[in-house]
């Protein structure tokens, strides 16, 4: 990353100058745990490598909350993932195509994924926000909505129509349409259109669902294929397939196998390009799901586990085989006063923190970290100024960067399991943890 912010040229897929002087997109392996699926790589993006295992920060609404480019490259994120659901309903992808792409729109001249508003369209249609806060608890049915909640999405085998949550009216996503609004958004990496589950469906209905993801899989392979003809010239963009199949390890092998025999027909299509983990995972199966995906996925492709929650999920994911993963956390629980460190979570909010002069987390090197106190913290959060939420963003993101950094630099150099157990342990016997 250089020069972001010295230029008004957009530094998008439209500039011919990226056009002429990039290709495509690739992965190499590099280093790799003992007997197990973790390992290092480069993925190659028109835009620029990303060293892996590697923290995509979440920019939503093209935007890192709080944050400007500048600060999100300064806290070390190689990487930022857009929601297509939320671009399409705004400011709509014909104005971020218009204005050279994602990156050139929100000037961040780095890789950029795009989800494809698969989980957003499902998950907010039904009342919820994250899986991983789905309870298995109580009943089994395929007519799952949160409390209190109107269902706003229904799903059929073409597609899903919703209802947007800003202004209540009808929209209808089919593969092909997430497709072309994926394209239009001109992101280097992008994710096929897949149905959402939650934990609490049936075992018929994730069946059928892995089923139809697969179908789904396929229609989007084809219209990518096609815009991708249409669109020669341009830096190639990505696609990654998404398995589902929740808790089943047999579903889960069966969706891997048909996402990949999508690609394998003799004479055929190319196939995906890499393959996203989603859908319904606790916490106490992280581990063992993405390891039944990697011992099935190819292994010259790059793996996302797509919206992982907390510091120590980063560990077990890098560990299971995940190459790239994304997670809104670090911001969001950093608007509302929950901050990093490594003696564990604590919130900066509390009156004991009203005289504590100390950095946020002392061992930190970021901004934030370097020039402030967690009293200035506190007093910005109690007097609700607007300067809180860009300081503690900037050191939470900084925090899961920097401890992906090392547990990348770990299993370089062989020291992965000493590293984790000696974060986990410190973390989670941190006295200021709530
Ligand atoms: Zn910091």
């Amino acid at each position: 990353m250089t020069d972001l912010g010295t230029t008004r040229t957009p530094i998008g897929w439209l500039d011919p100058r990226v056009a002429e002087t990039v290709q495509g997109f690739d992965f190499t392996v590099g280093a790799r745990l003992d007997d197990r699926h973790g390992r290092t790589g480069v993925i190659r993006t028109p835009h620029g490598e990303i060293r892996t295992p590697a923290f995509i920060a979440v920019g939503t609404k093209a935007t890192v909350k709080a944050l400007t480019p500048e600060q999100i490259d300064q806290a070390g994120a190689q990487a930022v993932l857009a929601n297509a659901y939320h671009l399409y309903l705004q400011p709509g992808q014909d104005i971020v195509e218009e204005a050279g792409g994602l990156g050139a729109f929100m000037n961040w001249s780095g890789p950029t994924f795009t989800d494809s508003g698969g989980f957003q369209v499902m998950s907010l249609g039904v009342g919820f926000k994250k899986v991983l806060a789905m309870s298995t608890q109580g009943k089994q049915s395929d007519d799952v909505i949160a409390p209190g909640r109107t269902r706003m999405a229904t799903v059929d085998d073409d597609g899903v129509t919703f209802t947007s949550h800003i202004d209540g009216s009808t929209h209808r996503f089919t593969p092909e349409k997430s497709m072309r609004i994926q394209h239009q958004l001109g992101a280097d990496v992008m994710f096929a259109f897949d149905e959402l589950t939650t934990l609490m469906n049936t075992r018929g209905y994730q069946e059928s669902s892995v089923e139809r993801t697969r179908q789904w899989a396929a229609r989007c392979l084809a219209e990518h294929h096609r815009l991708t003809a249409q669109r020669s010239g341009m830096p190639y963009q990505a696609l990654f397939g998404v398995v589902q199949g929740a808790h089943y390890q047999d579903l889960r092998r069966t969706a891997v196998r048909g996402l990949v025999a999508l690609g394998t027909t003799d004479g055929g299509p190319r196939g995906f390009d890499g393959y996203g983990i989603g859908g319904a995972l606790e916490k106490e199966n992280l581990g063992t799901i993405v390891g039944w995906c990697s011992e099935e996925l190819p292994d010259d492709k790059p793996r996302h586990l797509l919206g992982i929650s907390e510091p120590d999920d980063v560990l077990v994911a890098i560990e299971a085989g995940a190459d790239t993963f994304d997670c809104v956390s670090p911001s969001r629980v950093a608007r509302n006063g929950a901050i990093y460190s490594r003696d564990g979570r604590y919130n900066v909010t509390g009156a004991r923190f009203r005289r504590d002069f100390g950095p946020p987390d002392p061992e930190c090197d970021c901004y934030t970290c370097s020039h402030y106190s967690r009293a200035y913290l506190h007093h910005l959060f109690k007097a609700k100024e607007r300067l809180f939420a860009t300081l503690a963003t900037i050191h939470n993101e900084r925090f899961i960067i920097g401890l992906v950094d090392d547990a990348r630099r770990s299993i370089q150099d062989g020291t992965f399991d000493d590293f984790a157990a000696q974060f986990k342990g410190r973390y989670y016997a941190g006295p200021s943890r709530t």
